[in-house]
């Protein structure tokens, strides 16, 4: 079928390809990627080959005419290096127009470093805000984290190992000390996910720079829930202790 086909790929373990991924992959017209050299080695993993065409930050503009074009006859499949494209990742804008153009726009949701590191952080989930990767420089980071740090919602933030620590301080002092989780090499190896104040993070990956992709998790201002709760419970006990 013709239109524009949104494919989640895998954010590390490969196996994380649905099936229903595979299946369009494999008969798309041409598939729109980041990389192609990381494509190739996704698409030669399940014996698929079909042609390529870069999509990306550089060439989006002048690209995009043309690939809405072709999806009024053939299947456009889209994808980015990992995970669920227009997550951090272009895409927004050829959804957009392969719908004012009256394509079919079909998602085959997947992988998405942000939920999955949601789901191991331990941190409350019923409201987040995905803020992304922070401006790099630091007064253009500290006004960013300013403009987030009243919102009552888990923050949920894409970083690198070279930055994590400054970025952890940065944290610290423009939100408060929250409790936070550090979610690396998620589906991979080297998966590991530390929970403690910004603070104690900052600290201890100011060290040891880690090595890897990264996701940050902030718990919401105020104690979470549950832990004002346990706060409550224990303070309960020990009043008990003292009385007489
Ligand atoms: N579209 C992707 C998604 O759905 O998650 C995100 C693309 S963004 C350019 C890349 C960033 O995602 C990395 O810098 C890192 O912060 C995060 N990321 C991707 N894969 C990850 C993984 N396996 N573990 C932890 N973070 C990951």
């Amino acid at each position: 079928e013709p239109g524009l086909y949104i494919v989640a790929t895998p954010i590390g373990n490969l196996g994380d390809l649905t099936v229903r991924a595979r299946d369009v992959l494999s008969r798309a017209d041409v598939i729109a990627v980041e990389d192609s050299r990381v494509t190739a080695r996704l698409l030669q993993h399940i014996g698929v080959k079909r042609p390529m065409t870069p999509y990306h930050d550089h060439n989006a503009e002048s690209v995009r005419p043309g690939l809405v074009a072709r999806m009024g006859g053939e299947a456009v499949a889209l994808v980015s290096d990992a995970g669920t494209p227009l997550i951090s990742d272009p895409g927004y804008k050829l959804v957009r127009d392969a719908r004012a153009a009256g394509h079919a726009v079909v998602t085959i949701p997947g992988p998405c470093a942000a939920v999955a590191a949601l789901t191991l952080a331990g941190l409350p989930t019923d409201r987040f805000l995905f803020v992304g990767f922070l401006p790099a420089k630091a007064q253009a980071r500290a006004a960013a984290i300013a403009e987030v740090a009243g919102i009552r919602a888990t923050l949920v933030l894409y970083e690198s190992g070279p930055r994590l620590a400054a970025t952890l301080a940065a944290l610290a002092e423009g939100l408060g000390d929250r409790e936070a989780a550090v979610a690396r090499e998620i589906t991979k190896r080297f998966e590991e996910c530390v929970t403690d104040p910004l603070s104690i993070l900052a600290t201890r990956y100011a060290d040891a720079p880690p090595k890897g992709e990264i996701v940050i998790v902030v718990s919401p201002p105020g104690e979470p829930e549950a832990a004002s709760e346990d706060a409550a419970d224990a303070a309960l006990a020990e009043a008990l202790t003292r009385l007489p």
